[in-house]
């Protein structure tokens, strides 16, 4: 089973692949369902593909939109313009038929998968895309274990992934009016604005216009017709529609088992920091389970804690085993670390938050070992000077001077406990 790894820009491609992913997915910026996650411009899609290629990655491009009529013109000249620029991802997502007709019509020899968007719940849908000549199908969240075991047993010459770690959502597949209705902006052209994050309150209607009869003012009405549902720690507002996220870590033996052929992390949004350390926990654990059960189980509490060190909100493993769970409570991502920054090329510390002599800090490597050192010395490279500073900032380069001294390889991540 490969992992599959979100590349929202060229820095977090880097990193996935560093951290192990086996494939990536990355989006042009104007088709892909994360219209803010970046995404790539035709140029650096363009050496994007060519970097994970020469990595022996496989790149997947996602043009999984729903598109209107308004947007064939335009994804066919994108098509076309692949085509002549000779771009060829290793596949393209697709979940609207007829995008999957301008693929097949364009780009004859490029595989073709199926977005989870499209939501493929049974193996006669997936025999349908097969036949049509798609060669990958990422299946619906819905399903279960036992689903896809059956799935897997009726399904030859297709291979299939699945979701195996990210924000799970209340719209079925994604498919979701709430950001339109709220925000006038379409969640399936990657606009969503997260509407099922926010704080609702429970109104009553008729006493709300009872009290307005008796002219009450708004300050009345407020207090007296809005419920809680269930309070957060202000006592204020209640998240109903707020999904956990799923982890898949807790089953992955289970999941190993089904022989699938791709595990898929959510997250082009996410940081660098994110992806790393969540590709790195589902690979090495991967890496594991291909040597024994022995193994995976020996390191598998490492590997949960790894993903309880990333920004989440509660965890849960969704459809598969049972039904997912909401969190009432708060919608407020749980954050452990601070993403200090990387090693580059020449040695030297690229730092991405603040921090200072006396802090302890953690390496963190691609095979997920931790090393702690505290900050002995800070020195600061600048326009060719060295300078001695006892606070590192965002963009400053660094030399740590680490005890006892290492060479760490570019690209290598360092953290701070929050
Ligand atoms: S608003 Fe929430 S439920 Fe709707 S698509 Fe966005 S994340 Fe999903």
């Amino acid at each position: 089973m490969k992992v599959l790894s979100p590349a929202g820009n060229f820095e977090k491609l880097i990193f996935a692949i560093k951290y192990g992913a086996d494939e990536v997915y990355l989006g042009y910026k104007k088709f892909s369902l994360r219209a803010k996650a970046g995404g790539f411009d035709f140029d650096n899609l363009k050496k994007a593909i060519l970097y994970a290629k020469t990595h022996n990655v496989k790149a997947f491009l996602t043009l999984n939109i729903f598109a209107h009529n308004k947007d064939i013109l335009e994804i066919r000249n994108f098509l076309e313009k692949l085509k002549e620029e000779k771009v060829y991802p290793d596949a393209i997502i697709v979940s609207d038929l007829g995008v999957f007709k301008l693929v097949k019509e364009i780009l004859p020899d490029i595989n073709v998968h199926i977005s989870t968007q499209a939501n493929v719940c049974n193996w006669e849908a997936i025999n349908f895309y097969k036949n049509l000549g798609a060669t990958r199908v990422n299946l619906a969240r819905e399903l279960s274990l036992k689903e896809i075991k059956e799935i897997r047993e009726n399904v030859k010459d297709v291979e299939l992934e699945i979701f195996g770690h990210g924000a799970m959502c209340v719209a079925y597949s994604g498919r979701c009016l709430l950001s339109y209705f709220l925000n006038q902006v379409y969640p399936n052209k990657g606009e969503c604005t997260q509407v099922c994050r926010f704080g609702f309150y429970l109104f009553e209607k008729e006493r709300f216009e009872k009290l307005l009869e008796q002219e009450k003012d708004l300050k009345d009405l407020l207090k007296e017709t809005f419920f809680l549902l269930e309070e957060d720690e202000n006592y204020k507002v209640s998240y109903i529609l707020n999904s956990k996220d799923l982890w898949t870590m807790p089953i992955l033996d289970k999941i190993y088992d089904l022989k699938l052929d791709s595990l898929k992390i959510e997250g082009r949004m996410k940081s660098a920091y994110y992806v790393s350390i969540v590709t790195a926990a589902y690979k090495q654990a991967i890496l594991d389970l291909a040597k024994s059960r022995e193994t995976f189980y020996k390191n598998k509490d490492k590997y949960l804690k790894e993903l309880l060190n990333v920004s989440h909100r509660p965890y849960h493993t969704g459809f598969l085993e049972d039904n997912p769970e909401q969190y009432f409570l708060s919608s407020k991502y749980i954050k452990k670390y601070k993403f200090l920054g990387y090693y580059q090329k020449d040695g030297l510390m690229k730092v991405k938050d603040n921090f200072k002599v006396g802090d302890v800090i953690e390496v963190v490597y691609p095979n997920l070992k931790v090393e702690r050192f505290e900050v002995k010395d800070i020195i600061r490279y600048r326009k060719g000077e060295k300078l001695k500073v006892d606070e590192a900032h965002p963009n400053f380069l660094v030399e740590l001077k680490l005890d006892p001294p290492r060479d760490i390889e570019p690209y290598t991540i360092i953290r701070k406990q929050i």
